[in-house]
């Protein structure tokens, strides 16, 4: 997953040919999820995310607080 502004791995990047850009460019790198509070939307609170397989075998995650599914 991509969170935006929170790991900006910032490259200074000299002009080639395939850019035509130089100077410091900011890219949003990905983030491990484990890294970032997630607010629940059921119990509105920051919580942690587990995992579980729901009827379809689909892997769901929840809320480790109140077990609430988190599209
Ligand atoms: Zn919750």
């Amino acid at each position: 997953m991509i969170v935006e502004g929170v790991n900006i791995a910032r490259k200074h990047q000299r002009p080639t040919r395939a850019t035509q850009q130089g100077g410091i460019i900011d890219r949003d790198m990905p983030l491990p999820v484990s890294n970032v509070a997630l607010v629940c939307p059921s119990c509105g609170k920051p919580t942690r995310v587990g995992y579980k397989i729901d009827a379809s075998g689909q892997k769901a995650r929840v809320c480790k607080r109140c077990g609430g599914e988190i599209s």
